[in-house]
C-alpha cells in the first residue's frame, strides 16, 4: 500500500491515547463523546503536525536537505514541532513568523527558542508569504533548505493524518463522526484519504477556526484538492467521497486567534470535568462548536463522537488573560 512506501521519519510516540469523556458525556446528556489524544503525541508537547512531519521531514532527509524552513504565527503550533524535529533530526530550522517580535518570549515562541530556531519576523506576513525569498538566501549562503508549507498542508503531509486515520481503526473503536479543529486542511484532507483508504461509514467534521483563504480558491475546494492529491499519493483510486468535505463555520467568533465567551467556555468544561486541556485558539474553539452541535441536536444519542485532540496546549500560557477573563 501506498502509505507504507513513503519516507517516514520517526518522531511522534504512537498509537497516541483514545479515552472516554464520560462526565462531559453526562452533563451534556447528548451523544457518547471519546478524544483521540494527539496532545501526548510525544514531540515536544505534541500535536496533529507531528503525524505531518515524520512524512515530510522522512522525505527532506532523503533528498539531502539540511534545513527546514516554514512559516506561521507567533503562537504557530507548526513552527514548534517542526523546530522540535529539526532538532531531533539535527537539521538547523529557520521560523517565518507574523508579526514584531514581543518584549518576552511566551508559549510556542518560548519553546521555539529553546529549540534552536533561528526566528524571521515578517509582519504582516503569517502564511508564509516570504518562503520563497527565504529558501532563495540560504540556498546562495550554502544550505539545502526544505520548505515545509504552512500548517504543513501538502498531500505528502496529509498522509501523516490519513496514518493516524489507519492507526484509529486498530484501537477499535468505531465512532460515527470525527470533529476536529481545521485550519489549513492538512488534517481534514488527510482524515478524508484514510476514511477512503479503510472504507470507514465515519463522517469527518471539521470546526473551521480561520477565515481568511485565498480569493480565488474557498478553504472547501481547498481541502477537496488537497484530499484528492493525498488519496493520489497513497495510490487510491478517485473515490467519490472525497469531495463532499463537511465543514461548519458558525464559530469563527472575532477572527484568527482572538479568545472569546466560547473558547472560554469550552476549555473551562473539558478542564473542570475530565481534567483535559485543550488550547484556546483551535481545540477550544473546535470544542465550543462541538457542544453547540450537541446542543443544537445534531447527532442522535446512539452517535459515537470522537474529538481529536489536535495539540497546541503551550497556546494556554500566552493567553492567561482572555482564559481568566470573567463574562
Ligand atoms: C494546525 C492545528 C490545527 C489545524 O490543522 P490543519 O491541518 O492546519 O487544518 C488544529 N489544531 C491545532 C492545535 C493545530 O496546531
Amino acid at each position: 500500500m501506498g502509505l507504507d512506501r513513503l519516507p517516514r521519519q520517526p518522531l511522534g510516540c504512537w498509537p497516541t491515547p483514545v479515552q472516554p469523556l464520560d462526565r462531559l458525556s453526562a452533563h451534556l446528556g447528548g451523544p457518547k463523546l471519546w478524544v483521540k489524544r494527539d496532545d501526548l503525541a510525544g514531540l515536544a508537547f505534541g500535536g496533529n503536525k507531528t503525524r505531518k512531519l515524520e512524512f515530510l521531514v522522512g522525505e527532506a532527509l532523503a533528498r539531502g536537505c539540511d534545513t527546514l524552513l516554514t512559516a506561521g504565527a507567533a503562537q504557530s503550533n507548526h513552527c514548534r514541532q517542526t523546530a522540535a524535529a529539526a532538532a531531533r533530526c539535527g537539521l538547523a530550522c529557520h521560523l517565518a513568523l507574523g508579526g514584531e517580535a514581543p518584549q518576552e518570549a511566551d508559549g510556542n515562541l518560548l519553546l521555539d527558542h529553546l529549540l534552536g530556531a533561528q526566528i524571521h519576523w515578517c509582519g504582516a506576513h503569517r502564511k508564509g508569504e516570504d518562503l520563497p525569498t527565504l529558501a532563495d538566501r540560504l540556498s546562495r549562503a550554502g544550505r539545502r533548505p526544505c520548505v515545509v508549507p504552512y500548517g504543513g498542508s501538502s498531500a505528502l503531509g496529509a498522509a501523516g493524518l490519513a496514518a493516524g486515520l489507519r492507526e484509529l481503526q486498530a484501537q477499535a473503536l468505531r465512532p460515527t463522526h470525527i470533529v476536529f479543529a481545521s485550519s489549513s486542511g492538512g488534517t481534514h484532507a488527510g482524515l478524508l484519504a484514510g476514511r477512503a483508504l479503510a472504507g470507514l461509514p465515519t463522517e469527518i467534521w471539521g470546526i473551521r477556526i480561520d477565515k481568511e483563504e485565498a480569493p480565488d480558491r474557498p478553504f472547501q475546494a481547498e481541502v477537496a484538492e488537497l484530499a484528492r492529491s493525498c488519496a493520489e499519493r497513497l495510490g487510491l483510486p478517485a473515490d467519490p467521497g472525497l469531495s463532499e468535505v463537511r465543514l461548519f463555520e458558525d464559530w469563527l467568533g472575532r477572527g484568527y486567534g482572538v479568545v472569546g465567551a466560547a473558547e472560554r467556555e469550552a476549555v473551562g468544561l473539558a478542564a473542570r470535568l475530565e481534567g483535559l486541556l485543550l488550547d484556546p485558539v483551535y481545540t477550544g474553539r473546535a470544542f465550543a462548536g462541538l457542544l453547540d452541535l450537541i446542543r443544537r441536536g445534531a447527532f442522535r444519542p446512539e452517535d459515537r463522537v470522537l474529538f481529536w485532540h489536535t495539540g497546541g496546549t503551550p497556546a494556554l500560557f500566552p493567553y492567561r488573560r482572555e482564559l481568566l477573563q470573567q463574562d
